[in-house]
């Protein structure tokens, strides 16, 4: 394990000339800030009054962005997310939430062993503050290296060292030695949530999650098995407001966020996406696109979603916007554990579809004509006896004697046990009561201007 120096020679220190460990470590390349993310959030903190902090027991959280075998697709999800957003989570803008100090190899001010002296840090049990990590991509087997080397590694030790005495660290090695202590564990995308595309069959590397790597056994140092937050990649927001949920919890102003058998944020994937689909409708009087591009349901062109827990039709890809079947894509099952094998190949119908698609379409060619009607009737104002005064080519009085039936009987079962509107009772004015309209048009104005017309004629 490499030792943190006491003192070096080489001064990085910042402008604002902050009294950090950092001022004391040689120099580094590539800290445009020349500050510690740490003093970055101090600073924001104190421009915006630190009001939320005195809300619960936590002031601050440190967060260890670890990447294993990755696209880095969470990453830019994660920091896209919206509600919360990253940035509010970093700046302490959500009243009750403690700041989160989030170490990340992309969004991190400090560069080489600047930075990875934090995880050494959060190792020794010297932060000032629970941390967390969370894991994204999966964990390879690194006993099936070639040369040592690892498949997926972040940074070198000892720290500070000359190159020809260091070994460069495997994330996995990271895991090891962080998740005992670690508030919380969190696998981000589906690659750590279950191992995803590097765990696929063919795969070569022995990638697994997080969750088969720890095992079943793994509590954090609050006794939590891992969380899981699947998606390749996931909707950024599920990741933020999880934490957000567990951080307002610690401090004591949430309730206990409810996870499911599999570690997922239960009120997150406890749905189908097919329940929440912009396309259910189709789905349900059994149309179905037979092209990409078409606007129907896009189960016969290998839809996963009747099926698959993912809430992006509710909250979709960033901000509200997108998602897979909103932009045209069936669901290939992208947060499910078996995912990708079992929902191979790619749009394809699925098996189990084939039933419950044809029984839509059998209940549609019922349903669909019956909706017409009664869809037809429902966009006619009451007013509208025969004729429909639109000037936009509105059919006009062509309502068959069918329909009229049909109408009949649908109004008695509408109004069955209730009380049918009505004009309002004549009984409402004095007795002799007349409104003005009634004295210029005699009781007719009530009526279409071409009847008017016409009664206006027989009173001449
Ligand atoms: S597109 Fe997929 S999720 Fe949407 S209704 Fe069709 S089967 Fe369900
Ligand atoms: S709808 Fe399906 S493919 Fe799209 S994100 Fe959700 S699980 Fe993945």
């Amino acid at each position: 394990m490499g030792e943190i120096p006491e003192k070096h020679v080489g001064e990085a220190g910042s402008p604002k000339q902050h009294t950090s460990e950092t001022a004391s470590l040689p120099d580094q390349v590539g800290n445009v800030g020349r500050r510690t993310m740490e003093e970055l959030v101090e600073d924001i903190c104190a421009s915006q009054g630190k009001t939320q902090l005195s809300l619960g027991p936590l002031e601050k959280v440190y967060v260890f962005w670890l990447a294993g075998m990755s696209c880095d697709g969470c990453t830019v999800s994660v920091t896209g997310a919206t509600e919360p957003a990253l940035e509010d989570l970093l700046t302490g803008s959500i009243p009750g939430v403690p700041l989160v100090i989030l170490h990340h190899y992309v969004l991190q001010l400090e560069a080489g062993d600047h930075y990875m002296q934090s995880l050494l840090k959060a190792e020794q049990g010297k932060l000032d503050g629970p941390y967390v990590i969370a894991y994204e991509g999966s964990i390879p087997d690194e006993n099936l290296t070639a040369g040592g080397e690892p498949f997926a590694g972040e940074g070198s030790l000892p720290l500070w060292a000359p190159s020809t005495e260091r070994r460069r660290v495997s994330t996995a090695e990271w895991v090891k030695r962080l998740a005992p202590g670690a508030a919380a564990m969190i696998a981000v995308g589906t690659c750590a949530t279950w191992g995803g595309i590097p765990a696929a069959y063919g795969n070569i590397t022995g990638s697994m999650s997080v969750m088969d790597w720890l095992g079943a056994d793994y509590r954090s140092a609050l006794g939590l098995p891992v969380i899981n937050i699947p998606g390749c990649a996931p909707v950024g927001d599920n990741f933020t407001d999880a934490v957000q949920a567990i951080l307002l919890f610690l401090q004591g102003l949430g309730p206990l966020p409810e996870f499911d058998e599999l570690g997922r944020p239960a009120w997150q994937f406890s749905e189908t996406v097919h329940r929440h689909c912009v396309r259910a409708g189709y789905y349900e009087e059994g149309v179905f696109a037979k092209e990409f591009g078409d606007k129907e349901c896009l189960v016969e062109i290998g839809c996963w979603g009747p099926v698959v827990q993912c809430n992006i039709t509710e909250k979709g890809a960033v901000g509200h916007q997108g998602g897979c079947m909103n932009a045209g894509g069936p669901c290939i099952g992208c947060t499910m554990p078996g995912f990708p094998d079992k929902f191979s190949p790619f749009y394809k119908s699925p098996p189990g579809s084939l039933f419950s698609s044809n029984a839509s379409r059998l209940l549609g060619s019922i349903v669909r004509p019956l909706r017409r009607i009664s869809q037809r009737e429902r966009n006619r104002e009451i007013r509208w006896h025969e004729t429909v005064p639109s000037g936009w080519a509105m059919e006009k009085g062509d309502t068959s004697l069918t329909h009229k039936i049909l109408e009949f009987f649908y109004e008695a079962m509408q109004f069955q046990g209730a009380k049918r509107p009505e004009k309002q009772p004549a009984k409402k004015f004095p007795p002799g009561h007349q409104s003005l309209p009634d004295r210029v048009y005699d009781g007719d104005y009530q009526v279409l201007p071409e009847e008017r017309e016409k009664k206006a004629e027989k009173r001449a």
